[in-house]
C-alpha cells in the first residue's frame, strides 16, 4: 500500500483520500467517502458516525485500489458501477454513459406533456442506462415505454434496471434509432442521443475517455444522430406528438432549424440549470 500506510482507521483513510483527490479533482470529498462507502458497504451517510472504527487491512487495500482508479480519472460511477439519477439508482457499466444531471430535464419535459395524456406510449431512442425511459417509468405507471440501443450490452445493462427497479412498463428492442421502433405509434418520443462533435477537445477530457465513442459523438458536426432523430421518426409521432431531444449547448438553433425543416410545429429550447440551451422540443405537425 501507498498511499494509506499510515491509516488505522476509518476517519483517517477519509482525510488521506480527500488530501490525494483533491490533486486530480474537485469533488474529493464526495469522490472519497463513495469509493469508502462502496469498500465497506454501508450508506455514505454512516462514514461520520464510524470515523473511529479500525479499517481492516483488506479493505484499506480495497479503497487503494479504487482511489488509484479514480486518480486515472476513471469516473465514480463505472468504479462503484451506479448512479442516481432522478429518483432511481441505476447500474451503469462502461458499455453505457454515465447519467449527467442536465438529462433529467428530458425527464422533465416528458412528464409536462404525460400529464394531459390519459395512458402515454413513450419511446426512449439511444436509452444507454436506461436512465431517461426507467425514469418516466417508474413516476408514470400508466404510462408504456420503449426503450431502444444500437449497443446490445448497453441494452442489457438497461434491462437489468429495469428489472432491477421492478417495472413491468418497459419494452426494449435492439436497433439504430428510428428503425428500432415497433409498428405503431408514439405520443411521446425522447432521446439523449450522441452530439460532440468528433474533433471536440473535451474528447480527451480523463473522464470523458472512458465512456463509449458511440454514446458521444454526432459525426463531423456533433449534428449527425440528431438529424436522423428528427427525420425519422415523425411516422412513429401521433399527430401532435411530442419529439423531445437533448443536445450541446451550441446547437439550439441549428436543432430548432432542423425541427421546423421537418414539419414540426411549437417547437422551443429549454435551458439547463447551468442556463445553457440542453434540450429542444416539437410538436408532430
Ligand atoms: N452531455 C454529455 C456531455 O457533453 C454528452 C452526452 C451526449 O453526447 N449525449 O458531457
Amino acid at each position: 500500500m501507498k498511499f494509506l500506510s499510515a491509516v488505522k482507521t476509518i476517519g483517517n483513510a477519509r482525510q488521506a483520500a480527500r488530501a490525494l483527490l483533491s490533486e486530480e479533482t474537485d469533488t474529493a470529498a464526495l469522490d472519497a467517502d463513495l469509493l469508502l462507502s462502496a469498500v465497506l458497504s454501508v450508506n455514505r451517510n454512516l462514514l461520520e458516525v464510524l470515523e473511529e472504527v479500525e479499517l481492516g487491512s483488506s479493505q484499506a487495500a480495497d479503497f487503494e485500489h479504487l482511489l488509484q482508479r479514480r486518480l486515472a480519472g476513471e469516473p465514480i460511477a463505472y468504479i462503484t458501477q451506479s448512479k442516481a439519477f432522478w429518483t432511481i439508482d441505476l447500474q451503469v457499466s462502461p458499455a453505457t454513459l454515465v447519467p449527467r444531471p442536465e438529462t433529467e430535464l428530458v425527464v422533465e419535459r416528458a412528464l409536462f406533456h404525460c400529464q394531459s395524456i390519459e395512458s402515454p406510449k413513450l419511446a426512449d431512442l439511444g436509452t444507454g442506462s436506461g436512465c431517461i425511459a426507467l425514469a418516466i417509468a417508474s413516476t408514470v405507471s400508466a404510462a408504456h415505454l420503449v426503450a431502444t440501443d444500437i449497443s446490445a450490452d448497453a441494452l442489457e445493462v438497461a434491462k437489468q434496471n429495469c428489472k432491477a427497479l421492478e417495472l413491468d412498463n418497459v419494452s426494449f428492442f435492439y436497433g439504430s434509432w428510428a428503425e428500432a421502433l415497433p409498428n405503431h405509434t408514439f405520443d411521446i418520443i425522447v432521446s439523449n442521443p450522441p452530439y460532440i462533435a468528433s474533433d471536440d477537445q473535451c474528447l480527451a477530457d480523463k473522464f470523458m475517455r472512458f465512456e463509449p465513442p458511440v454514446a458521444l459523438i454526432g459525426g463531423s458536426d456533433g449534428l449527425e444522430s440528431i438529424r436522423r432523430i428528427v427525420t425519422g421518426v415523425r411516422k412513429h409521432l401521433k399527430p401532435g406528438g411530442w419529439l423531445i431531444i437533448e443536445h450541446g449547448c451550441d446547437q439550439g438553433n441549428a436543432v430548432r432549424n432542423l425541427f421546423e425543416s421537418n414539419g414540426f410545429k411549437n417547437y422551443s429550447t429549454f435551458k439547463d440549470l447551468a442556463d445553457l440551451d440542453r434540450v429542444t422540443e416539437g410538436q408532430n405537425g
